[in-house]
């Protein structure tokens, strides 16, 4: 009785958030990284992302209107990550702040001898447990050359989410069993270990070198390279690459023409 309930529900809500063709098919071609992936993976995307649309809240920060298409552009990234996990996923916040560009942000610190220094910082994305999550339209709009390094704003929120799940950003999202969680933190540990001397190095990296700021920062850029950049991911990061698989249900790097 509760699961037709629920599919009745999820039918009528995908009816009232139906997206229409045209704003879809420009949408994929827009964002290759979506274009590319399987039709069967690009019909559940479409499904989640009326889902998305219906149980989220978006808003624009200095007097930027949210349109439809900006929404779709939205939902259609975040609900990648998703794709095999079901948008309960998203369960824990509701709201989505847009800005019309990056923010500036002053931030605080009190060092080891009590003095407080500030600096400005400037964000394209903030996620935070419980919401709102805040996104830079410009970055947002431009992920679909920006995916050749990698990089992806929507992608590496949402991954924050996933993480914040149980409650700690931590660079572990739940987890089925206490042997799961094991192996994460050996490889993805392993890795960010690795990543973070060649950074320190002055290396050229695949990923993102804010990544080497944290766990939770490094999982959340892998994860922005595992569905933008799959194929240059996997090469440079293979162990990763498999972990990631697991967790998300998917193989970016083998679906469609990617
Ligand atoms: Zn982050």
């Amino acid at each position: 009785m509760r699961r037709w309930w629920q599919g009745l529900r999820e039918r009528r809500a995908i009816e009232r958030r139906a997206i229409p063709d045209e704003l879809w098919r420009s949408t994929l071609a827009h964002y290759p990284f979506l274009g590319g992936r399987s039709a069967a993976d690009i019909d559940e995307l479409r499904r989640l992302s009326s889902l998305f649309l219906d149980r989220k809240e978006f808003s624009g920060a200095h007097g930027l209107v949210v349109s439809d298409a900006m929404a779709v552009a939205i939902a259609a990234q975040a609900c990648l990550p998703i794709l095999h996990l079901g948008i309960d996923a998203y369960d824990g916040f509701v709201g989505i702040v847009v800005h019309p560009d990056e923010v500036q942000v002053r931030r605080e610190f009190t060092d080891d001898d009590g003095v407080v220094h500030a600096y400005e910082d400037v964000l394209s994305g903030e996620a935070m447990e419980g919401g709102p999550i805040m996104l830079s339209w410009r970055d947002v709009s431009e992920a679909g050359e920006s995916s050749a390094w990698g990089y992806n704003v929507v992608v590496h929120e949402f991954a924050h989410v996933l993480d914040m799940a149980d409650g700690v950003a931590d660079g572990v999202p739940p987890l089925p069993s206490a042997a799961a969680r094991a192996r994460w933190l050996d490889v993805l540990g392993r890795e960010f270990e690795h990543f973070q001397q060649r950074v320190d190095a002055g290396h050229d990296t695949m990923l993102d070198p804010y990544g080497a700021e944290s766990l939770e920062e490094f999982f959340a850029v892998a994860s922005e390279a595992f569905f933008v950049a799959p194929h240059d991911f996997r090469d440079e990061h293979a162990a990763l690459y498999d972990l990631l698989a697991g967790y998300y249900r998917q193989e970016p790097g083998i679906t469609g023409l990617m």
